[in-house]
């Protein structure tokens, strides 16, 4: 049985030479792709989002500054995203964050652009797609210390603990969860996802990375998406095509998708 999915973030972008995103996208619609976003993490690549959205008629896309990045921001770039934001398809700003996981940049040029980015989503009140690793500490006392848009955002990839968990929902945001949750030794990451809102869940492919079991360690793309969500119905025992069907919602309610898609 095929279940309508949406795939909340993906980068059809980065995919290798060997995956076409007109042929990733062409599996992912026979898979059941009702929509994907297309995340942008620095110019060139919020560009590339933009274009894929233009070209596909079910990708939109987002556009920002990853924090591996943060140390390009500058009062000009944050110009250029924000003119960028205008164009037809974006529905949020991002990725944006801290990653505190790797020693560059340093946690105060990814502070200074996870800020600025914060700034410009509520200016522009688009919602904000955040990555956080080995960071939760200072952004939740960033996201606290300052205004938020009206729908604040997803933190992507979840991976933290239930308290992280608990701060970001009482924030607002919607958790999303990529493949990460069919690894066999990511049993307390499924303890966390068993206890989200059933309004406040999404998932994600991050394609090209983090391929769910059974493709672990392959090429990711939004076409593999439902073995995540088969194993997050098992984890949280509820019956699929509803469970599908609130993710969907949730996406849609989200980023405000417009209905025709
Ligand atoms: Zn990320
Ligand atoms: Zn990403």
């Amino acid at each position: 049985m095929i279940l309508p999915f949406i795939d909340s973030h993906a980068h059809l972008n980065l995919m290798p030479e060997t995956h076409s995103p007109g042929d990733v996208y062409d599996r992912a619609r026979e898979a059941g792709l009702e929509a994907l976003i297309n995340v942008g993490t620095d110019l060139e690549r919020s560009r590339e989002s933009v274009r894929l959205s233009a070209q596909f008629p079910h990708v939109f896309a987002t556009v920002g500054l990853h924090p591996s990045d943060a140390d390009l921001w500058t009062p000009e770039l944050q110009k250029e995203i924000e003119l960028l934001s205008h164009a037809p398809g974006v529905v949020a700003i991002g990725e944006t964050g801290l990653d505190f996981s790797y020693p560059e940049p340093s946690q105060e040029d990814q502070i200074h652009s996870f800020r600025g980015q914060i700034a410009l989503a509520t200016s522009r009140d688009l919602p904000l797609v955040i990555h956080c690793r080995d960071a939760f500490e200072s952004l939740f006392s960033i996201l606290e210390s300052m205004s938020l848009p009206s729908r604040p955002g997803v933190l992507h990839c979840f991976t933290g603990d239930q308290k992280a968990a608990d701060r970001a929902l009482e924030m607002g945001f919607y958790l999303s969860f990529s493949g990460i949750l069919t690894f066999r030794n990511a049993e307390s990451l499924r303890e966390v996802a068993k206890h989200v809102p059933h309004d406040r869940i999404l998932v994600e492919t991050d394609c090209p990375y983090l391929a769910p079991v059974p493709y672990r360690g392959k090429t990711n793309e939004p076409s593999y998406l439902p073995e995540t969500l088969s194993v997050l119905s098992l984890t949280r025992a509820a019956d699929p095509a509803r469970l599908a069907m609130e993710i969907r919602n949730n996406t849609r309610t989200l980023f405000a998708l417009p209905d025709s898609v």
